[in-house]
């Protein structure tokens, strides 16, 4: 009897001996004591995706959850958390900036347009993006869910949105919203003056006003619809996912954040077709490690890094792998293919400086913009620029298909000039991501291809869009306001200058920051990731971030990702649980299994005392 005292007093102090609190170490999370060798899921990527997941799937104690992150903990850094900052921060410490491909058209003239940004950082992209929250547009769901099975529709997918948020703003509308979610959406607070202004314009132009985007409807008027954002904005505070999801529940014991971790490989054991464990080198120490995965490894790197991943681990095309000397574990040849963004093109509207219309002159972010949002969190520093949102269909868009094609934002960079960009939200081109060697460390290849598309859809449509913003621009109210259209805008050529550049003029076309689509979801022959989000072939792997989009969303693409973050992770427990219980929820088992005899010897005892 004695040696079963003893059994449970060993586990008891095991058990306690690694389930130290995290401690929160200058910008590093870590614990202080030493990471165990193995988990049943392993998260790869502290990202939107990887944030929701990692905190999904360690709600439950009976499972360990390691999530490996490359960045660092920047959550408190002013620079991050002034949600109109968000343009200092690309390119920044905090930003990965890629390079475009070498042929690519729309910036060949102008390398400072060249980069291509995400987050690098805990939160991920989170914490350097802008801050808008659209869901997209319903249809863009039904359309996945024709691919990939009724899941996948907007309707089964409405409860996994409503998981991600807490909405005051849509408190009376529970049907599109949530009230309970991790994510905290607010308007932003600050109201420009010309906010009003674009709205009766786009009113002119018999444009109807939207008052939610992600509830019932986007586009009423078939003209188009404006209205305004929400953000992920919080007492005039940038929220992150790591902000969200990962912080409040760091004091898990079952969960383990290991940041300045860049992950390098995924293992396999070959015979079973399984991902085993994952090798990461730590930035902080410079070892290298391998750590196992009982269950699952989940691929939340993003839509440039995902791809590369897997393509180092030995998966993807043959014959790319071949050429760099991989070994191949399973032959997707969609691997890195896909690849979708939403090209923007931009334009100045000025304003004359005689204009009644009430701008401030100067810079709008002055001494009084600081004061304001030092004392109360309130004014333009404590939004983002974006408020105002125009959803438009061209003539380009068919009649059978109710989504808009290009979306607007109108932005105040300086008191005499608006600042419009347009989204192509619905490209035909395809981009790729290629390895450029063997060395995680070397940025991939990521060749946009924007305008290649060979019917010319996406340049005439975007062309289209500028067009239509300039209307918007020529109404009477804004006429009135002072403002200027462009005139060189009717002639195609002069058009196509304005986007692509030419020797003499830099290209008016760029990158949306929107990566998508190269680890599609889908049973075609390009997709790498099957409904489920499982790697095809492989067991214990699976990809969940923005990567798995097989057509990008109509709108800006936080909402879906971490739509997407949620509906993956349920993925995740339901299968756990339809294929037994894990070694870890035995070991939890055995630990409340010894609880119980210690209590029963000890009432034995007491009552063997009692007795003499
Ligand atoms: C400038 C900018 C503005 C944007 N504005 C908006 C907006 O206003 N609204 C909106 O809806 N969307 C916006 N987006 C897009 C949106 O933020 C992204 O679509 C979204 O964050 C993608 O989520 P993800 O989980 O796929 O990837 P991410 O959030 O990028 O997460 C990937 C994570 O993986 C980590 N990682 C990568 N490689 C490794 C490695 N080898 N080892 C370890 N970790 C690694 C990264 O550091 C990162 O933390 C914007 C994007 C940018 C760049």
């Amino acid at each position: 009897m004695w040696s079963v005292v003893l059994l449970t007093v060993v586990l008891s102090f095991e058990y306690a001996a690694t389930t130290k609190t995290n401690t929160r170490n200058g910008p590093s999370v870590r614990r202080n004591t030493s990471l165990p060798s193995i988990f049943d899921y392993i998260v790869l990527g502290g990202g939107i995706g990887g944030s929701v997941v990692a905190n999904r799937l360690s709600a439950s104690s009976q499972y360990t959850v390691l999530l490996l992150e490359a960045g660092t903990n920047v959550e408190d850094e002013l620079s991050v958390s002034i949600p109109r900052n968000w343009m200092s921060n690309i390119p920044s410490s905090l930003s990965r900036n890629d390079l475009m491909g070498p042929n690519e058209p729309v910036v060949t003239y102008d390398i400072s347009k060249r980069r291509l940004s995400s987050g690098k950082t805990l939160g991920g992209t989170s914490t350097i993006n802008t801050q808008m929250y659209v869901r997209g547009n319903s249809l863009d769901y039904d359309i996945w869910a024709k691919q990939v099975g009724a899941d996948w529709n907007y309707q089964n997918l409405l409860p996994y949105f409503k998981r991600v948020e807490t909405s005051p703003r849509y408190a009376k509308n529970p049907t599109y919203h949530g009230s309970t979610g991790p994510l905290r959406l607010s308007p932003g607070g600050y109201e420009p003056p010309e906010d009003m202004l674009i709205v009766q314009a786009c009113q002119a132009l018999n444009m109807t006003f939207v008052e939610d985007w992600n509830g019932a409807q986007q586009i009423i008027s078939p003209f188009g619809s404006v209205g305004f954002h929400e953000f992920t904005i919080l007492n005039g505070t940038r929220q992150t996912a790591f902000g969200a999801y990962i912080r409040p529940v760091l004091n898990r014991n079952n969960l383990w954040v290991q940041d300045s971790s860049l992950v390098s490989k995924v293992n396999f054991d070959v015979s079973k077709r399984r991902a085993i464990s994952v090798d990461w080198y730590d930035l902080e120490t410079r070892e290298a490690h391998t750590t196992s995965a009982k269950k699952e490894i989940i691929v939340s790197l993003g839509s440039l890094r995902s791809p590369q991943l897997l393509l180092l681990s030995g998966i993807g095309n043959t014959i790319e792998l071949n050429k760099l000397g991989i070994p191949v574990i399973q032959d997707l040849p969609g691997v890195g293919e896909n690849l979708q963004d939403h090209v923007i093109t931009t334009g100045l509207w000025n304003v004359d400086s005689s204009s009644p219309f009430p701008m401030p002159p100067g810079s709008i972010i002055n001494q009084a913009a600081w004061d304001l949002f030092n004392y109360n969190r309130t004014g333009i520093l404590a939004s983002s620029s974006s408020r105002t949102n125009v959803f438009i269909r061209t003539k380009f868009q068919p009649v059978n298909d109710s989504r808009p094609d290009i979306q607007v934002i109108i932005r105040t960079p300086n008191g005499n000039s608006l600042w419009a960009l347009a989204y192509l939200l619905q490209p035909n081109s395809r981009g790729r991501v290629t390895l450029a060697s063997r060395d995680p460390t070397d940025a991939p290849i990521v060749q946009m291809n924007y305008f290649s598309d060979p019917a010319s859809h996406d340049v005439n449509t975007l062309m289209e869009g500028i067009r239509r913003v300039n209307q918007i621009f020529s109404t009477v109210p804004m006429h009135n306001s002072g403002f200027h259209s462009f005139s060189n805008l009717s002639d195609d050529i002069e058009f196509k200058n304005y986007l692509y550049g030419n020797k003499s003029s830099t290209a008016n076309s760029n990158s949306g920051d929107h990566f998508t689509g190269t680890c599609k979801m889908g049973i075609d022959s390009i997709a790498v990731v099957d409904p489920r989000l499982r790697v095809r072939g492989i067991v214990g792997l699976r990809v969940i971030d923005a990567s798995i989009m097989p057509f990008i969303t109509s709108g800006n693409t936080q909402a879906p990702v971490y739509m997407i973050g949620e509906k993956g992770a349920q993925m995740i427990l339901d299968d756990n649980n339809s294929t037994g219980t894990s070694a870890a929820s035995s070991l939890h088992r055995s630990y409340n299994f010894s609880i119980v005899i210690i209590f029963y010897l000890v009432f034995y005892i007491s009552t063997l005392i009692k007795q003499h």
